[in-house]
């Protein structure tokens, strides 16, 4: 894992450490045009004391803002401190719970339940609480969707995580992160063969199924489009991405297996064979057993 900059990462959060200065950040992303004159900015953020507002503004410029000859413009470090405000990641996050996602436990059959708490999103067993699902999912996501709307954008979310991850990009830090098969694994799903994906930058650990890790390559994509799946079904809502049920061991060393990626009431099956390095090695349309 590499060490982050403690002392420049501090320094850039202290430049911040004043409302103003998130209100001119703010200001300027609002403006929305490339460079704001120095007047505009001023009685736009409304603060009258011009030797308060020119030290604030001095704090940002460099590192959050850019002095132009005409103005001032946020500098992308700006805009990725604008993404997190926006995203809520700075204040307290909602609650949701009782969300019924519509898919059923492995396990035992019962209903799954999300709930959204601190954060993250999570996918559990009702009764035997077995927890299939877990991911971070910005707090303003949260806010304006009724439970129908948030289940949507957590489902889009999850499988662009998970496409990224499970195409070698850490989805938090942009870093590679290095792909597995493993077998035996031990983990806390009620699954036992998962995909690692590892993050060499950040330490991130990713672990999916081995549905879910194919959920997003495109011979999957294109089989279940043609079974007239919709193009962002929900991952919980396929028993395929929910246990291993469907993972058949084809090689122990190296580690192989198949994935049978079936569809209700389909005469054809997808078999998705999927290698060592947690990547999909072959496909191929079988007769529905
Ligand atoms: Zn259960
Ligand atoms: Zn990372």
């Amino acid at each position: 894992m590499t060490e982050p900059d403690f002392e420049a990462t501090a320094d850039a959060f202290g430049m911040l450490a004043d409302p103003v200065r998130v209100e001119i950040l703010a200001t300027l992303w609002q403006l929305e045009s490339a460079t704001v004159p120095y007047s505009e900015l001023r009685d736009a953020v409304g603060l009258r004391d011009s030797g308060r507002f020119n030290y604030h503004l001095t704090k940002l410029t460099d590192h959050f803002v850019e002095k132009a000859d005409d103005g001032y413009r946020l500098r992308p470090s700006g805009m990725v401190v604008l993404n997190a405000i926006y995203a809520g990641s700075y204040v307290d996050a909602p609650v949701r719970g009782g969300l019924d996602v519509g898919g059923e436990c492995p396990t035992c059959g019962s209903a799954l339940v999300g709930e959204y708490d601190a954060g993250m999103f999570r996918v559990s067993c009702g009764d035997c609480e077995d927890q299939l699902f877990m991911l971070s999912f910005p707090p303003r996501g949260v806010t304006r969707r009724d439970d129908d709307e948030l289940l949507d954008a957590v489902s889009i979310y999850t499988r662009a995580h998970t496409r990224r991850s499970n195409s070698g990009l850490c989805p938090f830090c942009g870093g590679a992160m290095a792909m597995s098969l493993v077998l035996d694994a031990d983990s806390d799903l009620p699954l036992s063969t998962l995909v690692y994906s590892d993050c060499a930058n950040c330490g991130t650990e990713n672990r999916s199924s081995v549905g879910f890790s194919v959920l997003e390559h495109p011979a999957v994509a294109g089989f279940l489009h043609e079974q007239g799946v919709a193009p962002d079904a929900p991952p919980w809502g396929f028993d395929w991405c929910l246990s291993d049920d469907a993972v058949t061991v084809a090689s122990r060393d190296p580690p192989r297996v198949h994935l049978d990626v079936a569809v209700d009431g389909s005469e054809e099956t997808l078999r998705v064979t999927v290698g060592d390095d947690g990547r999909v090695a072959e496909t191929e349309c079988v007769e529905t057993v």
